[in-house]
């Protein structure tokens, strides 16, 4: 059983440190995917650093995280969304960048990126990476291990989301860290190959499924 581990929506001061530490206790790599607007901080520079510095990846998701690409108003707000982000993600961005979508209740949808972001991240040369595990730790922050390991034993590779936000992953990422060890988990960096539509710029046969082909024109990308 191989276990890859990504952590959204951060970084939050206060907590990502706390993931980090349970991270470093074991020598387990990550990814970080994370949110523009948070990186517009000292602390949260200083955070995405000191995860890069330790070995783990930064990627993309979004800039401000509020409404998902595929429904947003036009496809310029939709590529500055992940434009923003990038310019603050700098050098600490992988030689293939990443960006991490997010919507449609965590299933794979038009939902998740317009036509035209579709487009920047191709031409961009991106990894587009999904995932095959959501324990849904941001609304059950104390119950979500038990079905973070069950969807562990379940396939043969796991790429499972977690959040580094205050409710989240934290409290109990070290019992999550230490169970799936005693079963035998080999935990791994790199991403299952089915869960990259894009990679390193090129599309795969999913990728068509989780793009929209035009403006859905309801709502803005940002809340005002
Ligand atoms: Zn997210």
């Amino acid at each position: 059983m191989r276990v890859t581990l990504s952590f959204d929506n951060g970084p939050t001061p206060g907590i990502t440190e706390r993931v980090l530490d349970e991270l470093k206790a074991r020598g387990i790599k990550a990814t970080f995917f994370t949110v523009g607007a948070r990186l517009l901080s000292a602390e949260g520079q200083a955070l995405a650093r000191r995860a890069k510095a330790e070995g783990h990846r930064i990627g993309n998701h979004t800039y401000s995280h509020t409404v998902p690409l595929g429904r947003c108003v036009s496809g310029e707000a939709a590529v500055n969304e992940i434009r923003m982000t990038e310019a603050l993600i700098g050098d600490l961005a992988e030689p293939v960048p990443l960006f991490r979508p997010f919507g449609g209740g965590g299933n794979i949808t038009p939902d998740l990126l317009h036509r035209d972001a579709a487009g920047h991240l191709a031409e961009t040369g991106y990894s587009c990476v999904l995932w095959n595990s959501i324990p849904r730790d941001f609304n059950d922050p104390q119950g979500w291990v038990e079905r973070g390991l069950d969807q562990c034993r379940g396939q043969d590779w796991t790429l499972t989301v977690l959040h580094d936000l205050p409710v989240g992953c934290a409290d109990r990422l070290g019992e999550f860290l230490d169970r799936l060890g005693a079963e035998g988990a080999e935990f791994v960096q790199d991403f299952p190959p089915n869960c990259l539509p894009l990679q390193r710029g090129k599309a795969q046969p999913m990728f068509a499924a989780i793009v929209r082909n035009g403006d859905l024109g309801d709502r803005p990308c940002r809340r005002p």
